[in-house]
C-alpha cells in the first residue's frame, strides 16, 4: 500500500480524507518547481509504467498526466481508444485486461460512462486513475482547483465557493463540492434553474443563487463552468446569448466584488461562460491551474505507486 494513502487508487473524492487531500498538497508543492522543466527529471517513478487510456477527448487532464509521469522518470504509453480493437467490437473490459497482463503499474481512464473506474477496480490489480467519468467525478481537477485556492488563501477553512453555470452535467462540480466540503470550505451553486440539480440544499449540502449579483457578492471564490452540451438534453438553456446576459462572468460582474477570485477547469467557450478579459485579468487563476494540474498529477502518481 503507498505510504500516506490508504488505497493505491483514485477514483473519487468520496474515497479521500481531508489528511490524505492536505498530503497530496504537500506532495504536489514540493514538486511544482520541476513541473514546468524537462532538465530536471526526478527518478521517483523510474521503472513503473502508466497507461493512458482516454475514451472521450481531453486536452489538459491527457497532456498533464502524460508529462507529470515523464517527468518522474515513467514510462507512458497513451492509449489511442479510436486505432484499437475497440474499434473491432473488443470490450473495454477485454481492451483494460489486455493492458493490464502486459505488465503496466497505473491505468489512467476517462471514459464517458459514469461508473467505469469503479467497475474496473473489481477486476485489476494495477492502480487506477479516474481522470473523468460521465458527469461523476474528475477527482484530479478538484486537486488542482483546491491546490490553487490553498497557495493563494493559505487555507480552505470557511472559504466561500460559487460555482457557475451548468452544474448538472459537471464531473468537476460534483468532485469540487465533495473537496471543498470536506475541506471545511461554504459551497454555493449559481445558474439556471434547469442547469442546477434538484434539492442541491439537502442532497449536497449547498447553497443555492438563482441571481448572480448575490452570488457574486457572497463569494470569495467563483469557479466558472462551461455548457457541457455533449451531455446535455436541448432545450435546457434558451441561447448561448441568453444564458451569457444572465450568468456570463465580464468585466462588469467582477466589479460587484472586485476581491473575487476567477477558476475555470477549461476549455473556456469565450463570450458563453466567460470573456477573455476576465480569463486573462488580475483576478484570474485559470493560467496557475495549467502547471497545478501537472504538480498535483505528479503527486498523485508518486503517492499511489509509491514513490517520492
Ligand atoms: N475539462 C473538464 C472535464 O473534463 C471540464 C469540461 O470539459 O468542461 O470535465
Amino acid at each position: 500500500m503507498a505510504p500516506g494513502l490508504r488505497q493505491h487508487h483514485l477514483l473519487g473524492i468520496s474515497e479521500l480524507t481531508r489528511e490524505e487531500i492536505e498530503l497530496i498538497f504537500h506532495r504536489a508543492e514540493a514538486y511544482l518547481p520541476y513541473c514546468r522543466s524537462a532538465q530536471h527529471r526526478l527518478p521517483d517513478l523510474r521503472g513503473k509504467t502508466v497507461v493512458l487510456a482516454f475514451f472521450e477527448p481531453s486536452t489538459r487532464t491527457r497532456v498533464s498526466f502524460e508529462l507529470a509521469a515523464r517527468r518522474l522518470s515513467a514510462d507512458v504509453v497513451s492509449f489511442q481508444a479510436a486505432a484499437s480493437s475497440l474499434a473491432k467490437g473488443e470490450s473495454l473490459f477485454d481492451t483494460v485486461q489486455t493492458l493490464e497482463a502486459m505488465g503496466i503499474d497505473a491505468l489512467v481512464i476517462r471514459h464517458r460512462a459514469s461508473g467505469v473506474p469503479w467497475l474496473l477496480r473489481r477486476f485489476l490489480a494495477c492502480s487506477i486513475i479516474n481522470a473523468g467519468d460521465g458527469q461523476h467525478e474528475h477527482p484530479t481537477q478538484a486537486l488542482l482547483d483546491g491546490f490553487t485556492l490553498w497557495k493563494y488563501f493559505g487555507r480552505l477553512q470557511g472559504l466561500r465557493v460559487c460555482i457557475v453555470g451548468d452544474v448538472l452535467h459537471s464531473r468537476v462540480a460534483r468532485s469540487n463540492i465533495a473537496l471543498l466540503r470536506l475541506s471545511g470550505a461554504e459551497v454555493a451553486v449559481c445558474g439556471p434553474a434547469t442547469l442546477l440539480p434538484q434539492n442541491a440544499e439537502q442532497v449536497w449540502g449547498v447553497r443555492v443563487f438563482w441571481n448572480l449579483r448575490e452570488a457574486v457578492k457572497w463569494a470569495d471564490v467563483l469557479n466558472v463552468l462551461r455548457l457541457q452540451r455533449e451531455r446535455m438534453e436541448s432545450g435546457l438553456v434558451a441561447s448561448s446569448e441568453e444564458y451569457h446576459r444572465f450568468f456570463g462572468i465580464t468585466e462588469q460582474v467582477v466589479t460587484w466584488n472586485p476581491a473575487v477570485r476567477i477558476l475555470h477547469p477549461g476549455p473556456v467557450n469565450y463570450g458563453v461562460e466567460l470573456v477573455p478579459e476576465v480569463a486573462l485579468g488580475a483576478n484570474s487563476h485559470i493560467r496557475q491551474q495549467v502547471p497545478h494540474g501537472v504538480a498535483i498529477r505528479m503527486a498523485v502518481l508518486s503517492l499511489l505507486l509509491g514513490g517520492g
